[in-house]
């Protein structure tokens, strides 16, 4: 992609609105722009970096057995109804009327909806365990939206549902989406740490919620160091094989995290004192098991091996792709913009032309345009006429992972330099070389 052809409003100044790093470098660097309060149209930039995110989440979702597929945003109200949830939830749900006066909302999340579908098709054990998820926005109306898409009012949200059998069948379930979040974040640079988390009513150990340590995190989380070094399981994890996939779970979940809600201050004082973390989080995922909360008032039932029915036992699985990318941000910046990790950024390479219109450097870039992009790379070619500083500034504030810098004294001894974002290295190298070290 050529930046003179491409849809980047950088904005010079900071905006004012902007309370926290993150919510700042997005807007800066034209990845967002907002539209009202707590919603957000997504910028190209934006965009594919929330792409890549999206991507990885459904890799690993339909690695772990989950299936994709696409519900509305827009619900009728009957099916909350039926759950009792269209009364409880109260004035984070955005309630509508069409045309005809019949109640609608726009989903703040779809339990119902996925157990309509569920109770519309599958009537025996046989055809568990089930596990279907979209992505997809969402609406409620928070009481504060702020920090930009960290707390937004629209927001995309990954939403998985569990279907099976009975209790035992639903925690191994349970599990698997454990140890699928637990890749899921490490594969976007991120360390997430799983947090026992509050079940409400329904009770049970069966809710994590996964933080990203950050300090301006909205919650006060505990947790044992060792959490910073445990194992990520790797890509031939046996997701058929339950024992295996409950052995990771439960050495996850062994050392002491709670968040505020859930801290206990007994077990706490038994962690020994420098290995005791007391920071901020961002909880950038939950899962949690609630059993026949709507399965028995919806009636999703199935016949069982002993040729009764049993209500469905289920769990649902969030992720906030949007409020991610800002804990990306949060996490991974410094005071000249953001530092992407390679697996989510929204190009791989920025190259940039410091003398546009030099007949010797515009032939170089070209080359090597076409090479990197050979190669499998997404390059962002910055072939505008501004000042050197300003292309290596604006580099720097989209955060791409490398940068490949050509300029007339390095072309006439046939070299360019390459830089690395995060570690702030150069190297020069001999221009047919780069296409070799990138590919
Ligand atoms: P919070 O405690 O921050 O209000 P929540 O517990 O209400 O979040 P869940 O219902 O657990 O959220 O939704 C699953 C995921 O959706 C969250 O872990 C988060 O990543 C994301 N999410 C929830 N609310 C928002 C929001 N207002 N803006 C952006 N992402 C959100
Ligand atoms: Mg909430
Ligand atoms: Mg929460
Ligand atoms: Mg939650």
């Amino acid at each position: 992609m050529r930046l003179t052809r491409y849809f980047l409003p950088i904005l010079k100044e900071n905006p004012r609105e902007a309370e926290i790093v993150s919510h700042r470098l997005m807007l800066r660097a034209g990845m967002i722009r907002q539209q009202a309060a707590g919603s957000f149209s997504w910028l190209p930039l934006g965009k594919r970096v929330l792409d890549k995110i999206c991507n990885i989440i459904r890799e690993e979702q339909n690695r772990a057995g989950a299936q994709e597929l696409l519900m509305p945003t827009i619900q009728s109200a009957e099916l909350w109804r039926e759950s009792g949830r269209y009364d409880d939830y109260g004035k984070e749900m955005l309630r509508i009327q069409d045309r005809h006066e019949r109640d609608m909302l726009y989903g703040p999340t779809n339990e119902e909806m996925v157990t309509d579908i569920f109770r519309s098709f599958v009537k025996s054990y046989k055809d568990l365990p089930l596990n279907l998820y979209h992505i997809q926005w969402k609406f409620r109306d928070e009481v504060r939206p702020r920090f930009g898409v960290m707390r937004s009012r629209e927001f995309l949200m990954k939403d998985a549902y569990s279907f099976d059998l009975d209790y035992e069948a639903s925690k191994a379930a349970y599990n698997r989406m454990f140890v699928s979040y637990l890749r899921t974040f490490d594969r976007v640079g991120m360390k997430s740490i799983p947090m026992r988390a509050d079940t409400g009513p329904i009770g049970g150990d069966l809710s994590h919620e996964f933080i990203i340590l950050a300090d301006t995190g909205e919650s006060a989380v505990f947790c044992h160091g060792d959490f910073l070094n445990l194992q990520v399981p790797g890509a031939d994890v046996d997701y058929a094989n339950d024992a295996a996939v409950a052995d990771i779970v439960n050495a996850w979940t062994t050392p002491y995290a709670a968040t505020e809600e859930m801290h206990d201050e007994a077990a706490w004082s038994a962690v020994a004192a420098d290995k005791q973390v007391a920071a901020r989080g961002i909880e950038v995922g939950h899962i949690f098991h609630f059993g026949d909360k709507y399965s028995k008032p919806m009636g999703a039932s199935v016949t069982g091996p002993d040729g009764k029915e049993h209500p469905v036992s289920m769990g649902s699985y969030g992720i906030g792709p949007s409020r991610l990318i800002a804990a990306i941000i949060e996490a991974s910046h410094d005071e000249n913009g953001i530092i992407w990790p390679e697996a989510v950024a929204p190009f791989d390479i920025a190259l940039i032309n410091m003398k546009v219109g030099d007949a010797a450097c515009d032939q170089a870039c070209d080359e090597l345009y076409a090479a990197l992009t050979a190669a499998g790379k997404d390059v962002l070619y910055d072939d505008t006429d501004q000042r050197a500083g300003g292309k290596f500034a604006t580099a720097d504030l989209i955060g791409l992972p490398w940068q490949v810098i050509v300029g007339p004294r390095g072309i006439a001894a046939g070299e360019v330099e390459v830089k690395n974002r995060k570690t702030g290295e150069r190297e020069t190298m001999p221009l047919t070389a780069v296409a070799a070290r990138f590919g």
